[in-house]
């Protein structure tokens, strides 16, 4: 767990590692700071309701001259080259991000997949579309797994569907992507153990291939963005 302060963490990271640092926002003194922030979160609006603040959550890493960030908050609104889809293996639709992706897209997305895709797609691999309606130049459909206990290929398949993402991120040259956290709802990833799988096989492949230039993950809950955050620090800490 992170103790100690933005600077602190900043200088300790950066002098860990010469090719990584660390930029923190809105998160920058771990978990006493982030239920302070959670506490605040609920302002009063000029009609006299409640809503809440949601975009504070953030965490931006830079790999090798790429950004890698961590956002609390819905997919679906995301302006990028390429947005991510936890598809199933029929590439049928369904419930979660899935669901948010084709109703705020339109029918275009389903068409495209129908056309291109009749076979589906396996489990580790994802396939291109169009975006319809979304602010985003395509929709990568990735199939993560399900988990099975872990000793089924889950963390091999769980990778090898965020590299196939980030390759098609390549090949259709966009420079920015947004993922949801494959596998963690449904399909009931361990979260921690999903985060871990995730951040290593981006920052990886951003190493090595020094693109996308950008890579967003958006996520959904403070508790998932948590897991995610956590898994980030460890990530770079160890780097
Ligand atoms: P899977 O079947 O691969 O587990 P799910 O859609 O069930 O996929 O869940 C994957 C993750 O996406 C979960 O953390 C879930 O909370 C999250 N999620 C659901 N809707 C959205 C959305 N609109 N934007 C971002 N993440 C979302």
């Amino acid at each position: 767990m992170l103790t100690c302060g933005r600077e602190e963490f900043r200088s300790i990271a950066v002098s860990l590692l010469p090719r990584v640092s660390v930029v923190l926002e809105s998160w920058q003194r771990g978990h006493r700071l982030r239920s302070e922030y959670i506490r605040n979160r609920a302002v009063l609006t000029q009609d006299g309701k409640d809503r809440y603040h949601e975009k504070d959550l953030r965490m931006r890493v830079n790999v090798s001259g790429c950004t890698l960030e961590l956002l609390q908050g819905d997919i679906v609104e995301q302006s990028v080259d390429a947005i991510v889809n936890a598809a199933n293996s029929e590439l049928a639709g369904g419930a979660g991000v899935d669901g948010a992706i084709h109703v705020a897209g339109g029918p275009a997305i389903m068409d495209d997949t129908n056309a291109k895709y009749a076979d589906g797609c396996p489990t580790g691999s994802a396939v291109e579309s169009v975006a319809g309606l979304l602010s985003a130049n395509h929709v990568f459909h990735a199939v993560g797994p399900v988990w099975r206990g872990g000793k089924e290929g889950e963390p091999e398949l769980l990778s090898s569907a965020y590299r196939k993402c980030l390759q098609l991120a390549v090949d259709h040259e966009c420079s920015s992507i947004a993922f949801p956290a494959i596998s963690a709802g449904v399909y009931s990833y361990p979260l921690g153990l999903a985060a871990n799988v995730a951040l290593k096989t981006c920052i990886d492949f951003q190493k090595w291939h020094k693109q996308p230039r950008e890579v967003r993950f958006i996520l959904f809950s403070e508790g998932v963005f948590g897991a995610f955050a956590r898994s980030l620090e460890t990530l770079v800490e160890m780097k």
